[in-house]
């Protein structure tokens, strides 16, 4: 008994005979005695197909304009499921999101929500409301539409969670749970019971596509219990939780790959106050992110600076930095476009040593070169080159003891 959000995903809405299948989980949690929220995206592929009318009646699609039509996806699943549940005998109401008085700033296309008016969603419910609210919109305080950014009704869900204080946030989805790592390339993954937000956000940063990001961060300012599972079986799916609310005694929880990873190194170049703003700043103009960073000193007042950028910015990134070594002096500006990111994900590495020396021993085995590793709290990265990217996965995987019983 308690209140419960369940936000499902355009897989889970596809077409009118899968919201019908929605309809009739939503009904069965209703008659557990629960009131329920109901968050929705919009059909799969519809969101797709908005945008690119967008870019064929315009060049540049005015970030309002475009906001409202993309909103219109969700119109369209909030309102057929709410007439799916009235026909169905129960008492159902869609809201848009300025209709559930979500507040978002003016930032189109990417929006954050700064409130939620829950009164008018805790009223219907306490009238025996099953109420379906659309997700990934907000409205600014212009009165203008806003969109949350691309997977934002995860954000949506959570946000409605936080605000009417619900017990538990279900995120239903077409995978079963969150997998220690990808199964597709790992057939030993298997699904973790509980992970804790802050893996969630590293897993979901390193390309997880679980959960959108944001999401993770709202649950876990507000401490909402994510559950995420499939929409189409009963079985439990994983808990987002908390840290401390009884986490499986792993050490790692997860271990993640992201292709399409390039480095840029400069060598040689003065060991001067500066020689790193003047690396970065033009390529921070050019809106490229750079990742990792690893500077190394040399003998006689110079060093060598090596960073990492996606693939697709590679080219861009080192035609800059080429201009750049030759205004600072760098002896050679070169790089490589053929790289990968493994990353060890667990909070448990906090209190366990020779975590990383069990990592680079496991990889030294299978004679895969380390380029570079970078860490943090609960994570640490290595570039390897990308024909290794799947042998390392497996071969950490196995090392960390993930495997699973076969
Ligand atoms: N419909 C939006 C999208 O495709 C939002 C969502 O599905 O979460 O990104
Ligand atoms: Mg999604």
């Amino acid at each position: 008994m308690g209140i419960v959000v369940q936000k499902f995903g355009g897989t889970s809405v596809a077409d009118v005979e899968k919201i019908r299948n929605v309809a009739n989980r939503v009904v069965k949690t209703v008659a557990q005695g629960n009131s329920v929220v109901v968050v929705l995206s919009a059909m799969a592929g519809v969101t797709d197909s908005l945008i690119k009318l967008a870019h064929q009646a315009s060049k540049n699609p005015d970030g309002r304009e475009l906001d409202s039509l993309l909103s219109t996806g969700e119109q369209t699943t909030v309102t057929l499921m709410a007439m799916m549940l009235n026909d169905m005998g129960y008492k159902a109401c869609s809201l848009l999101g300025f209709q559930a008085e979500i507040f978002t700033n003016s930032a189109a296309t990417k929006a954050r929500i700064i409130s939620i008016g829950a009164d008018k969603i805790l009223k219907l419910l306490r009238d025996g409301h099953i109420v379906v609210v659309a997700g990934f919109q907000g409205i600014d305080a212009g009165g203008n539409i806003t969109t949350l950014g691309r997977g934002g009704s995860d954000t949506s869900a959570v946000a409605v969670a936080a605000a009417i204080n619900a017990d538990v946030c279900e995120i239903y989805t077409d995978v079963d749970g969150v997998y220690t790592t990808d199964p597709s390339i790992c057939d030993k993954a298997r699904k973790l019971g509980k992970i804790s937000y802050d893996e969630m956000m590293e897993m979901a940063s390193l390309g997880a596509k679980v959960l959108q990001i944001r999401s993770v961060e709202f649950a876990k300012k507000y401490n909402v219990p994510v559950h995420v599972r499939s929409s189409f079986s009963d079985e439990e799916g994983t808990m987002v939780l908390s840290e401390n609310t009884g986490m499986e005694e792993l050490v790692i929880s997860g271990v993640t790959c992201s292709k399409g990873e390039a480095r840029i190194t400069f060598k040689k170049v003065p060991d001067t106050p500066g020689v790193a703003s003047r690396i970065f700043k033009p390529i921070a103009d050019a809106r490229i992110l750079v990742d990792m960073i690893i500077q190394n000193t040399r003998a006689g007042g110079q060093t060598d600076l090596t960073f990492t950028v996606s693939k697709n910015d590679y080219e861009k990134a080192l035609a800059i930095s080429r201009e750049t070594g030759k205004e600072i002096g760098a002896q050679e500006v070169n790089g490589a476009d053929n790289l990968a990111k493994v990353s060890i994900i667990g909070v448990g590495m906090k209190n366990h040593s020779g975590v990383a020396s069990t990592m680079f021993s496991a990889l030294a085995a299978e004679g895969i070169n380390i380029l570079m590793i970078s860490t943090s709290e609960i994570r640490i990265s290595c570039i390897v080159e990308e024909k290794y990217a799947e042998l390392a996965v497996r071969v950490l995987h196995s090392a960390f003891g993930l495997d699973k019983d076969k």
